[in-house]
């Protein structure tokens, strides 16, 4: 792969340039020259952009994203851009929230047992805090602080270090996040970066030149249909074609990577299940997840290049200054509004995986309440604009 530059295979057409944005305080830094990249470039480091005040900071160019955003966007961009762009604290569901910290107690349990060699009630009883400290648990929720301790206690005495994989392995590393540039043909930076991280590398002892990253999830249900969503997760794909990237990189000679899927089911009786999502997977399929990423970053780039050429030009006689609130609360404020009428959304979407949209409500109301609809139920929005 390196060495050739990627476009999507579904799009034959070059995009028209389009006219460069206008420099002016609201203008992004340009992104790294295309003739630095070559492909996937697997140890990348993106730029910070300083000048932007850090509830803007997503509205930068090269596009940033990771997998699950890419899987995101392809199901409502809208969402995307609302969620994850604007990041709204209040947005992140529940089950993501209990998703990231029984990751910090499953992290801790392979931590202790497999690195500092702690024995197995201990080990466990840190799990189990590591997990559930700083969490403050919404009232009412499901997802309390006793069903994530008996969970993380369930999967410390079945989780298995390798799955279903024969053989012997050695756990490389655990929780590690990288960071890959993909070249691409785009109107204006002609790469974007993907942060993705594995939850645990493992390495067979047999043959070092083979691999397999373990992916931690948690589920309502571990149902056949889970199982099957595995095999086509766009977010599976992109962790394996970016880790064998950068792996066959860094060995200098081809290396095979198997994707594992830990389940651990929550609800109806705690059990644990393993897939094998890769036995799945021919280099077609996995080029596919790198074009669908593509396809997202130019239309997170197309997004990111009209909401700040049109705040721009709302700032036409007298430039924002981002030291003042409330210049940063109007290019906000215009930002959440385009965001929130003219991006392509999905309705297919709006009750994935059990879940109300936590836009509903504003995807229901006419354009023109969308914004103060976003100001009154996203808090941190409210105060910081009002
Ligand atoms: S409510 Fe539906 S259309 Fe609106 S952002 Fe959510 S998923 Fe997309």
């Amino acid at each position: 792969m390196a060495g050739k530059k990627r476009t999507p295979k579904t799009t034959k057409k070059v995009p028209p340039k389009r006219k460069p944005i206008k420099k002016g305080p609201l203008t992004l830094e340009p992104g790294p020259s295309s003739e630095d990249f070559a492909g996937i470039n697997p140890s990348a480091k993106v730029p910070e952009i300083q000048e932007l005040p850090s509830e803007l900071k997503r509205l930068r160019l090269p596009v940033l994203l990771s997998p699950s955003e890419v899987e995101l966007t392809h199901r409502c961009h809208r969402r995307h851009i609302l969620g994850d762009i604007f990041r709204h604290h209040s947005f992140q569901s529940p089950s993501a929230t209990f998703g990231t910290h029984l990751h910090r107690g499953a992290e801790t349990w392979w931590q202790q047992t497999q690195i500092q060699g702690l024995d197995h009630l201990p080990a466990i009883a840190m799990a189990v805090e590591a997990a559930t400290e700083k969490w403050s648990v919404p009232e009412g929720s499901y997802h309390t602080k006793d069903l994530m301790a008996t969970i993380v206690q369930h999967y410390c005495s079945n989780a298995r270090l390798q799955g279903e994989l024969p053989g012997e392995w050695t756990l490389v590393n655990l929780e590690q996040r990288y960071l890959a540039e993909i070249e691409y043909l785009s109107s204006h930076s002609n790469v974007f970066a993907l942060s993705y991280q594995t939850d645990r590398l493992l390495q067979s002892v047999k043959d070092p030149t083979e691999y397999a990253i373990i992916d931690l999830k948690s589920a309502s249900k571990l149902s056949d249909l889970w199982d099957q969503s595995m095999n086509r997760s766009i977010q599976q794909r992109l962790y394996n074609i970016l880790a064998l990237t950068r792996l066959e990189r860094e060995q200098g000679e081809p290396v095979k990577v198997h994707s594992i899927v830990e389940g651990i089911q929550k609800k109806d009786g705690i059990r644990m299940k393993y897939v094998w999502p890769s036995l799945m997977w021919t280099p077609g399929i996995l080029d596919e997840a790198i074009n669908l990423a593509i396809q997202a970053a130019q239309m997170d780039e197309a997004a990111i290049l009209g909401i700040i050429q049109t705040a721009d030009e709302s700032f036409a006689e007298t430039p924002p200054d981002f030291s003042q609130d409330e210049d940063v609360q109007k290019v906000y404020a215009h930002s959440l509004e385009l965001a929130a009428t003219q991006s392509s959304f999905n309705y297919m979407d709006c009750h994935s995986y059990y879940f109300p949209c936590a836009y509903l409500d504003v995807c229901n109301s006419d354009p023109s309440d969308r914004l103060p609809l976003l100001l009154e139920r996203f808090e941190h929005i409210g105060q910081r604009i009002s």
